[in-house]
């Protein structure tokens, strides 16, 4: 008689969640994420901007020359490590203009423009900040918003003239 009684005390209580409760945390989440995503395209727009603004044509135009020349579309290259790591993303000293026939040729590693334009910015920035760069690459990093929107301010100040 113990051993039934005590299965009834143990009988499992309802959680009451509410369904309007769940949606709002969704909604509530789906939000967060919407802003981080924001402040994020934000920092990167501001970053492309001033790289314009420091750079103005394709940095490896003698390059180009020598085959066919540039095309009018300037795009900017996370030079020394991809896009894919977020603890380098936003460090404009690993950031070159190119154009887009340059880009496209050092994506693919086309006629050695992977080396061009790593040496291009090894040449303007130093063994040194080459080697910090690669090691940072390894870190994970998760920006905040509030780191985004300083660097947005930051980067919207630099190479003003
Ligand atoms: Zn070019």
């Amino acid at each position: 008689m113990q051993g039934k009684s005590f299965l009834f005390q143990r009988k499992p209580r309802l959680i009451k969640i509410s369904m309007k409760k769940i949606k709002k945390y969704i909604r509530k989440k789906s939000l967060s994420k919407t802003l981080w995503k924001k402040a994020f395209n934000n920092a990167e727009s501001a970053l492309i901007a001033m790289i314009n603004r420091r750079d103005k044509d394709c940095q490896v135009a003698s390059d180009c020359a020598v085959s066919g020349g540039c095309s009018d579309v300037l795009q900017m290259d996370h030079g020394l490590v991809s896009r894919k790591h977020k603890s380098t993303f936003f460090e404009p000293r690993q950031m070159i203009l190119l154009c887009s026939k340059a880009h496209t040729k050092k994506t693919f590693k086309t006629h050695g423009f992977d080396v061009i334009v790593f040496e291009k910015i090894r040449n303007r920035e130093g063994s040194f900040f080459v080697d910090q760069m690669l090691n940072l690459s390894q870190r994970i990093k998760k920006w905040s918003i509030q780191e985004l929107e300083e660097m947005t301010k930051q980067f919207e100040e630099l190479e003003k003239k």
